[in-house]
C-alpha cells in the first residue's frame, strides 16, 4: 500500500528545516523496509500568520506491505523531534504536524493553504480521516501544512528541487560552495533555473539562514535535478554533503494566485519612505490599493510611473489588511502623457493665441486646428522583481503561457 507521510513547521531561528527533517524520517522508513517511492515540497500561502521560513512543508509519498511498522516508526522519530526541540527551542517557535493519508480523495487542504489562511478547527474531519496525527503539545498549527502537503495532488505545472543537507559538525559555519557551481548550472545544465540572480549576479542556490541545507537546485524535471547536483557535489571546492534528494514541488506554479485582474489607476502612485509604492486604483469589483515593496526592483519602478487613466493587468495577493500586494504586472493602455501643441511645418511649436481661437506658430504665422498632442508610449510586456525578491510559488515571466 501506498502511504503519504505529511510534516510541516519543524524549524525554528536557532536552525533545523523541514526537509532536514524529512531526510531523517525517511531514513528511518527505509530502514524499516519501506521503499520512498517520491518526496514532494509544498510552498504554501504566503501570509499564513506562522509561516516558518519559505512556508514550505513536505510529504513523503512511502509504498509498504507494513502501514503499522511505518506508524511505529513515524510516532518514535516524532517523539525524538520533540525531544530535541526541547532543548533547542525553548520559546515553542516550531509547531510541527505530522499526519499520514492512506489515500488521496481530495486536494481541498492543498488549495485551501495554498490560497488562504486556514484555521485548525475547520480540518478537524479531514484529521479524523487520517490514519494518525501528530502535533506539538503547545498548538497544532504545524498540523495545517503537513495536511496540505499529503493532499497535494502534483499535476502539470510541477518543477523539482535538487537539496544537499551539510555534515552537522558544519552548521551554523560559512557555507563553502565553489563560485564555479554557478556557472556549471549556466553553461551544461540549460534546464536548471533561478541559479543566479540576473540583474545582482549572485547565486542564489545556499540559504543564508543556519539551517542545514548546503544549497538546493531548482529544475524542470527531475532527470535535470539530479544530473546537475551530481555534477556540481564532484566540483572542486565545495564542501561535501552528509546526503541530498530530489523534491517534486508547486514552486513556480503560480497556485497561490487566483489570476489575473484589470486596474484603471485612479491617482497618482505614493512612493513611501524606504521607497515602497502604493496606488489607488480600480476594478470591476471596485477600488482597490495596490502595494509593491522596494524589493521589487523593476517592478516598482514600473508601478511608480503609472498616471491616472492608465490601464494594466495585475498578478498578486489580497493582504489581509485589504490591499493588492503586486508580483507581477503587464500595462495594457496607457493614459495621454506630456501634452504639448503639435508643431508646425517649420519646426516650431504652435502657441495658443487666445482662449477659443486657432492655435498661430509665432515664427511663420501659420495656424492650425485647436488641439493637443501627446507622447504616444507603447506599453511593454510583463514585469517581475528579480529572482531572490520572487516567491517560491511565482511563476518567472518568462515561463508564463509556457506551461499551465
Ligand atoms: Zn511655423
Amino acid at each position: 500500500m501506498r502511504l503519504f507521510i505529511g510534516i510541516d513547521d519543524t524549524d525554528h531561528p536557532k536552525g533545523g528545516c523541514t526537509t532536514w527533517s524529512s531526510q531523517l524520517l525517511a531514513q528511518n522508513i527505509e530502514a524499516a523496509g519501506a521503499e520512498i517511492i517520491e518526496r514532494r515540497l509544498v510552498r504554501l500561502w504566503p501570509f499564513a500568520p506562522r509561516r516558518t521560513r519559505g512556508n514550505g512543508a513536505v510529504c513523503l509519498v512511502v509504498q509498504t506491505n507494513d502501514s503499522s511498522s511505518i506508524i511505529r516508526v513515524v510516532k518514535s522519530w516524532f517523539n525524538s523531534l520533540l525531544r530535541e526541540l526541547r532543548d533547542i527551542d525553548q520559546d515553542s517557535h516550531a509547531r510541527p504536524g505530522v499526519v499520514i493519508l492512506d489515500k488521496q480523495d481530495s486536494d481541498r487542504a492543498y488549495w485551501e493553504a495554498v490560497r488562504n489562511e486556514v484555521q485548525i478547527s475547520t480540518l478537524e474531519q479531514k484529521l479524523d480521516d487520517c490514519l494518525i496525527n501528530l502535533h506539538h503539545p503547545e498548538g497544532k498549527e504545524g498540523l495545517i501544512g503537513a495536511l496540505a502537503a499529503a493532499s497535494w495532488s502534483p499535476k502539470v505545472s510541477v518543477t523539482w528541487e535538487a537539496i544537499a543537507w551539510r555534515m552537522e559538525s558544519q552548521w551554523g559555519s560559512p557555507r563553502k560552495v565553489s563560485s564555479r557551481c554557478i556557472e556549471i548550472l549556466e553553461e551544461s545544465h540549460p534546464d536548471t533555473f533561478m541559479n543566479r540572480d540576473p540583474t545582482r549576479g549572485h547565486g542564489l542556490i545556499s540559504p543564508r539562514s543556519p539551517c542545514p541545507v548546503l544549497f538546493g537546485i531548482r529544475a524542470r524535471s527531475q532527470q535535470a535535478a539530479i544530473t546537475a547536483i551530481e555534477h556540481i557535489l564532484c566540483s572542486e571546492g565545495t564542501e561535501p554533503p552528509q546526503n541530498y534528494a530530489v523534491f517534486k514541488t508547486n514552486q513556480c506554479s503560480d497556485d497561490h494566485l487566483f489570476g489575473t485582474l484589470k486596474i484603471t489607476t485612479m491617482k497618482l502612485p505614493k512612493v513611501h519612505r524606504g521607497g515602497h509604492v502604493t496606488v489607488d486604483t480600480m476594478t470591476t469589483n471596485g477600488p482597490l490599493r495596490i502595494r509593491c515593496f522596494k524589493e521589487g526592483g523593476q517592478l516598482n519602478g514600473a508601478i511608480a510611473s503609472l498616471e491616472p487613466g492608465d490601464v494594466a493587468e495585475v498578478l498578486g495577493l489580497h493582504s489581509p489588511n485589504g490591499e493588492f500586494h503586486l508580483e507581477r504586472m503587464r500595462v495594457i493602455t496607457l493614459a495621454p502623457r506630456n501634452l504639448s501643441r503639435p508643431k508646425c511645418e517649420c519646426g516650431k511649436r504652435f502657441r495658443s493665441s487666445g482662449n477659443k481661437g486657432a492655435l498661430r506658430c509665432k515664427k511663420c504665422g501659420s495656424t492650425c486646428l485647436r488641439r493637443w498632442g501627446a507622447e504616444i508610449i507603447h506599453p511593454s510586456g510583463w514585469v517581475e522583481p528579480s529572482a531572490d525578491h520572487r516567491r517560491h510559488l511565482a511563476k518567472p515571466v518568462a515561463w508564463m503561457g509556457s506551461i499551465d
